[in-house]
């Protein structure tokens, strides 16, 4: 890796990188007034691919999903790399997304997640093109829909049905510059919808009701217990129902996430949370002598497969050592339900890389960014893939290539 800072054509895309730094703080600006909840992320989809086609990136185009892509073609036989960064926001349609400026502190819900890393990949590909850089292998720029919650990493899932071709995975979605996250917890995310008749508080009476019945669930579910190694988590993080005050409600709903970085706890939590629901609903009706019955259903709404990769494998070397070469101090993070999840499961090498400047209340309205050598973010980046995809005289590819069809 030492080696690439060496090469003039290295040196002239780092510096390009420096001296694009306010422009790509400009197209973040742009991009996170773009309103881009998960599912809908169609406009900013195709503010970077009309980017990445004035970058001159080769092939590019948008997928049946709204995931945009574009390529700089290999020199040679080399391993194929996808570098990526999520188009979709946290915030809901009608969040107020107008960016506030204190200072050098600029304020807009989505600004760094993960529209900071978006712009990043379009300042890395103009400086290759400007600086005449192409790896070994073919290196793919993705800006890909639907990583957070509910979105369930439906545009890498895409990517990654069926034989993608792809020998390896880098997504820029980390708040530490230097951070590296190589793991891949699972998760499972849950509706549970309760329903029942439902009817008016006085006059009804004696109805099973849908929302106690959730009540009861939600106090079983709080009171799980879950190893602290390996990690296991559960959150009830959204109830939703009912109609008034005096009104029995012919239903209610919870959102549930349950997260693991072992497979066998999550089917157990799993297992439990359905016990606890069918419980409830059982004291809920046996509770009352009414003929009518709450019901429940549980519905998965999120599914993200677990994997692991030794933390001493060379993708997270080269990660760690790009970061170093700059000055960046390298760290293993634990965020670790990321788009990268997908490939992990795979058994393809991924990772989950960290974003340029400062920032800070990441998935809040007051979500901040500042602008503080945000280049190195890109810089290190550049440095990654070149490393990863190898440079011909220079450095041989750290990835393999795998067998696959032709
Ligand atoms: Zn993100």
């Amino acid at each position: 890796m030492k080696e690439l800072l060496n090469d003039e054509r290295v040196k002239k895309a780092l510096e390009y990188i420096r001296q694009d730094d306010e422009r790509t703080l400009k197209e973040q600006l742009e991009m996170c007034q773009i309103p881009a909840p998960s599912h809908m992320e169609k406009e900013k989809a195709e503010y970077v691919l009309k980017k990445f086609q004035e970058a001159g990136l080769e092939n590019v185009y948008m997928d049946e999903v709204w995931n945009v892509f574009g390529t700089i073609p290999g020199t040679g036989n080399g391993p194929v790399l996808m570098l990526a960064a999520h188009t979709d926001t946290v915030f809901p349609a009608g969040t107020d997304l107008t960016v506030r400026r204190e200072g050098n502190v600029y304020s807009c819900p989505g600004i760094n997640d993960d529209t900071r890393a978006v712009a990043e990949l379009l300042s890395i590909a103009r400086a290759m093109k400007a600086a005449e850089l192409s790896p070994q292998g073919d290196l793919i720029f993705c800006a890909n829909v639907c990583e957070e919650g509910l979105g369930d990493l439906k545009g890498v899932k895409h990517i990654f049905a069926g034989d993608c071709g792809l020998d390896g995975f880098v997504s820029i979605d980390n708040p530490v510059t230097g951070g590296i996250v190589y793991t891949a917890t699972g998760s499972h995310r849950y509706e549970v919808v309760f329903t029942g008749c439902g009817g008016h508080s006085f006059a009804d009476f004696g109805l099973p009701n849908p929302i106690h019945a959730m009540g009861r669930a939600i106090a079983a579910i709080a009171d799980f217990q879950a190893p602290v190694l390996p990690k296991t988590t559960f959150n009830v993080g959204v109830i939703q129902g009912g109609t008034s005050v005096n009104t029995i409600s012919a239903s209610a709903s919870m959102l549930v996430d349950i997260r693991s970085d072992s497979h066998e706890e999550l089917e157990r939590l799993r297992a439990e949370m359905k016990q606890a629901v069918e419980q409830a609903v059982r004291e809920e009706n046996a509770r009352w002598t009414s003929k009518e019955e709450v019901k429940a259903e549980i519905i998965m709404r999120g599914d993200r497969p677990a994997g692991t990769q030794p933390s001493g494998c060379p993708i997270v070397k080269a990660a760690w050592e790009a970061a170093l070469l700059l000055g960046i101090e390298p760290e293993l993070r634990d965020e670790s339900s990321t788009d990268a999840n997908i490939p992990i499961s795979l058994g393809i090498p991924a990772l989950t890389v960290g974003r340029g400047g400062r920032e800070g209340k990441v998935h809040t309205v007051q979500e901040w960014f500042e602008p503080v050598e945000a280049w190195l973010g890109p810089q290190k980046d550049l440095l990654l893939v070149l490393g990863l995809c190898g440079l011909e005289g220079v450095t041989e590819p750290v990835l393999e290539k795998r067998n696959r069809k032709q």
